[in-house]
């Protein structure tokens, strides 16, 4: 019996983005898969129904398309009308966010799943084409100096035109990891001259490898991983009073700074927008773990003393076709590994990728931090949500 590879249409609302695009069916076929994709489940991408039907798919809808599962691929975090329909035992591949939804976690723990949280994938050179946080972080920083660019009151690049000279505007990027640093390339693209600021030292050569100048406070907050971690009450105020020099001549700014499980350090206070020049523009893609910018409202635009301050949510949707492709990739290498190239579904446990990112083995929690999360969280009484505070999420933001 082949192992059936089952994608759903994604229902959180404003989510575009399909787990698998037609170019993977067709591998996920020459390997000996079988896939199912619901009726219709492409369409906010723009893969027709059509595309998937000749890459050998089969549609089936919502209905039927759970039958036999073995592994269900998804992007968002499933809703709790979805958990209800997966098949009790089988495997759930995608975000899964638990730090932020409790009762999600528990609720697939009882249906006795096997998950794994693509956020939580190691950022390992062997598990580089899996990567789904870096390859959603990339579409978000190019998105947000887009953005940027539309929103802003003035030209990116200098102009010299019969009616005079237009200098450049200047973008300022605070966090300069992978979302950060597509940022600046792209603003760099059109003109713009672009500043930058990280905490972790390894940041200033990356920067300077795609042209823009690095600002640094001298503070060096590397933690595990290549990570970042949360600066100390002393190393923050350094790091205000060199923000809010540069950001008082900055026409752009984009905020990309994120702490894996803690919320998004607060790097511009109201008073600091106040300081900014009317016209600019704050792209605060922190926004999913509580944002960088303390005026953010997630899903909206802010405006302030003439300054927009842009909290927008769901930025991989806006790209939603490539996006998808990326993300795509990233699930048939990891389903490529797990499957030890469509051959088992007895996986290696003992594997780096898969056991990070294992988060439950047939209902079992795997890891000692998720245990103690479930327990210190008793189920939420009826009607209760079982949602976390924004900023109380594990690893990155690329899902959403
Ligand atoms: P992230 O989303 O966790 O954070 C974004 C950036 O915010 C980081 O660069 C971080 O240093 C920065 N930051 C945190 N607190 C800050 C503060 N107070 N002020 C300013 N900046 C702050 O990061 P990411 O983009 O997921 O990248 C994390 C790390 O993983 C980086 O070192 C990156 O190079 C590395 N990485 C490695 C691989 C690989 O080897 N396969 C792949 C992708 C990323």
């Amino acid at each position: 019996m082949p192992i059936r590879v089952v994608v759903p249409k994604e229902l959180t609302p404003k989510e575009a983005r399909v787990a698998l695009v037609p170019d993977s069916v067709s591998r996920l076929l020459k390997l000996g898969f079988e896939v199912v994709v619901e009726t219709g489940a492409g369409r906010g991408a723009h893969f027709s129904d059509e595309q998937y039907q000749n890459a050998g798919a089969r549609l089936a809808p919502a209905s039927s398309l759970y039958q036999d599962a073995d592994i269900i691929l998804k992007v968002q975090p499933p809703l709790d009308e979805e958990i209800d329909r997966f098949p009790s035992g089988s495997i759930l591949i995608g975000f899964i966010h638990p730090y932020r939804n409790i009762e999600r976690l528990r609720r697939l723990s009882q249906k006795k799943l096997t998950c794994f949280a693509m956020e939580s994938i190691p950022r390992i050179t062997r598990a580089q084409s899996m990567d789904a946080l870096s390859s959603q972080a990339t579409v978000n920083g190019y998105k947000a100096a887009l953005l940027a660019a539309n929103l802003t009151t003035r030209f990116f690049p200098m102009l010299t035109t019969a009616a005079g000279t237009i200098r450049p505007s200047k973008v300022l990027v605070l966090g300069a990891g992978v979302a950060g640093l597509q940022a600046i390339a792209t603003a760099q693209r059109l003109g713009a001259v672009v500043e930058a600021y990280d905490v972790r030292p390894a940041a200033k050569e990356e920067v300077e490898s795609v042209g823009a100048k690095f600002l640094s406070t001298g503070v060096s907050a590397e933690s595990t991983g290549g990570y970042a971690r949360e600066l100390t009450a002393e190393e923050k105020t350094k790091e205000q009073e060199m923000v809010a020099e540069h950001i008082r001549q900055a026409d752009v700014v984009i905020t990309t700074a994120h702490v894996p499980g803690r919320p998004a350090p607060k790097l511009i206070p109201e008073e600091m927008v106040d300081g900014m020049k009317p016209g600019s523009v704050i792209i605060d893609v922190s926004v999913d773990s509580g944002g960088n910018c303390s005026l953010t409202r997630p899903g909206e635009m802010v405006e302030r003393n003439g300054v927009k301050i842009v909290g927008i949510e769901h930025l991989t949707s806006e790209l939603s076709t490539h996006a998808s492709e990326m993300y795509s990739k990233n699930l048939f290498y990891f389903v490529n590994h797990l499957s030890q190239g469509g051959k088992t579904l007895d996986f290696d446990r003992k594997d780096e990728i898969l056991s990070e990112a294992l988060l439950l083995d047939q209902g079992e929690v795997c890891h000692e931090s998720t245990r103690s999360l479930l327990s210190s969280h008793p189920p939420s009484p009826p009607g209760g949500d079982g949602r976390l505070p924004a900023g109380g999420a594990a690893g990155g933001e690329g899902g959403s």
